[in-house]
């Protein structure tokens, strides 16, 4: 898992082109369905995931690898991409219509794309790979079997990742709009529903009040009664099953109304990649950090610029001081549909809000304006939080002392990278710059040193940060044979590698002094090699690998094997 944490930074721009809705055409008989048998999701556009919106579906592939993966449409492989995390070995076709379809976590290409892919990574001797073809290189025709699904790259378990995305912008669209079905007869289903009360959404501090839920009917449920002061919204956490799997996916439309009068409606229709870090201004992020339940706020704070809104206002309503009724309607794409009702001001007055006591001011000794920009030094030490970091005004606790750097506040998302320097005080060999989180999880942040001989990083991660050392070497073991055995009758070698600490930056395996082709599995902690056409067949045979991890310890193994030659 180490690997990951060499995290994709998005670059986060703060104009918002997108905000304005353009008006996309779906074609609806197009595209086929990427495999032969009838889709199952296992996750499903929009859904809510760490830090990004599910940009696609996860189509379940009867828990195995290897099924067929059929091109949806005439066009060209406009991308092919190899990578130990993300989508793994993953395809781009564009099409003549605007869109491009991307297939992602395969097992293996056909056997032409295949062949032209390995050229490539003998070639610049490396597994990951990332590659923009033109038009004319590889023209592919519907129906053609492109790939094999697999459980590549950052996926937890065997399934296909298929997007359907407008090729001008690379924008991921809804591919149930352009057609695909889906069986499904089962409705959203309810987990809670908040209130929250008297919402200042420039410094939203409003902490949720759970309200209980009474089922009237298959379709209508009823909350506890509540009084509400002022501005206020409602958050809810919901999902959908469809036919065929239990597997909780995402919702398709959220729409609100007070007293029946239409405030805010979200439609999960398409989504821009940069929209996708916002994800944490429409989730109450506090609440998924203390309770790790994802809670959608049905109303906007401030730096929400998501464009699935359909009505141009923040979704909060001024409470009437007499009874009245908010209602939220939640359906999925098949218009299979749920209502909940929120009964507010009953003379009956069943529940009083209660206000919390606000310790948080305490313990934060920084006030952050965000807009502007910061620098905190201490002798070596630098923090640098750039203009618009956090989308609002914060409170942190930034400590800056000999031993540890601390930039604290659990409760709130980070939206640009925040530098951090670091001196490295000892100079021993194997030492990094480390962070602690609220979890007291511990992570590797950096090895990178500056030309001052100062840890620096640029980083979206709270918390303290600390100098560690890593002195213990990637371990490397032989799995599929054994030293000096004849293996005449297996086609592949396979290897543990596996580093405990700071995990592994890079991999080298030759046999008899030649690069090949390694893959690289992180999730199993192996390497893999399939004696291809590159291998050159000799009896005695020395196979090498190096691995190298973040901090520069280095193993290299050897092992000889027998191989009956031609
Ligand atoms: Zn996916």
């Amino acid at each position: 898992m180490k690997f990951l944490k060499l995290k994709l930074l998005l670059p986060i721009i703060f104009i918002f082109p997108w905000a304005i809705n353009s008006q996309i055409e779906y074609p609806k008989d197009y595209f086929s369905k990427p495999v032969e048998i009838p889709l199952v999701l296992s996750g499903n556009f929009g859904e809510s995931r760490s830090n990004h919106f599910h940009s696609g579906l996860d189509i379940k592939t009867k828990n195995k690898e290897g099924l067929k993966i059929i091109n949806s449409a005439d066009g060209y492989i406009s991308r092919i991409k190899i990578a130990h995390g993300g989508f793994g070995k993953a395809l781009y076709i564009d099409h003549p219509n605007g869109f491009t379809t991307v297939y992602a976590h395969l097992k293996k290409f056909n056997k032409e794309i295949e062949n032209y892919i390995k050229k490539i990574q003998y070639k610049r001797q490396s597994y990951e790979i990332d590659l923009y073809l033109n038009k004319n290189d590889f023209p592919i025709n519907k129906n053609d079997v492109i790939a094999f699904s697999g459980n590549t790259g950052s996926s937890s378990g065997p399934h296909l990742h298929y997007e359907i995305r407008k090729s001008s912008n690379q924008k991921p669209l809804n591919p149930i709009l352009f057609g695909m079905h889906v069986d499904d007869s089962r409705r959203p289903e309810i987990k809670s529903v908040y209130a929250y009360n008297n919402v200042d959404i420039n410094n939203y501090k409003s902490d949720p009040i759970k309200l209980s839920l009474k089922k009237i009917n298959d379709s209508i449920f009823k909350t506890s009664e509540i009084n509400l002061t002022g501005n206020s919204g409602f958050g809810i956490n919901v999902y959908d099953r469809q036919d065929g799997a239990n597997n909780k996916n995402g919702v398709y439309n959220i729409s609100t109304y007070y007293n029946d009068e239409l405030i805010n409606s979200i439609n999960y229709n398409g989504f821009l990649f940069e929209e996708s870090i916002l994800i944490n201004t429409l989730i109450d992020f506090k609440h998924y950090i203390n309770n790790k339940e994802r809670v959608i706020k049905l109303f906007k704070t401030s730096g929400n610029k998501l464009s699935f809104y359909e009505k141009e206002n923040n979704g909060l309503i001024n409470i009437k001081p007499n009874y009245s009724e908010f209602k939220i309607k939640i359906s999925d794409i098949e218009k299979n549909s749920i209502l909940i009702i929120i009964p507010i001001n009953s003379e009956k007055e069943i529940i009083t809000y209660q206000k919390k006591e606000k310790l948080d001011l305490a313990i934060y000794n920084k006030k952050i304006n965000n807009d502007l920009n910061y620098n905190f030094i201490s002798g070596e030490q630098k923090v640098n939080i750039p203009k618009n970091t956090f989308l609002q005004n914060v409170d942190l606790y930034i400590n800056l002392s000999k031993d540890s750097l601390k930039i604290i506040n659990p409760n709130i998302p980070v939206f640009k990278n925040i530098k951090v320097i670091f001196p490295n005080s000892n100079s021993n060999q194997g030492n990094y710059l480390a962070n602690i989180d609220q979890y007291k999880e511990e992570t590797f942040i950096t090895s990178y040193l500056n030309a001052d001989n100062n840890f620096e990083t640029k980083t979206k991660q709270l918390g303290t940060f600390y100098i560690k050392n890593d002195s213990i070497p990637p371990i490397i073991k032989n799995s599929n044979f054994k030293n000096g055995e004849w293996i005449s009758n297996k086609n592949y070698l396979k290897l543990k590698i596996l580093d405990k600490e700071t995990g592994i930056k890079k991999y080298r395996g030759t046999i008899n002094g030649k690069w090949v082709l390694f893959e690289y599995e992180y999730k199993r902690d192996e390497i893999f090699y399939e004696f291809d056409k590159y291998y050159v067949n000799k009896l005695k045979n020395e196979v090498e690998i190096t691995v190298e991890d973040m901090v520069g310890n280095i193993s290299i193994y050897k092992s000889i094997f027998y191989r009956k030659s031609n």
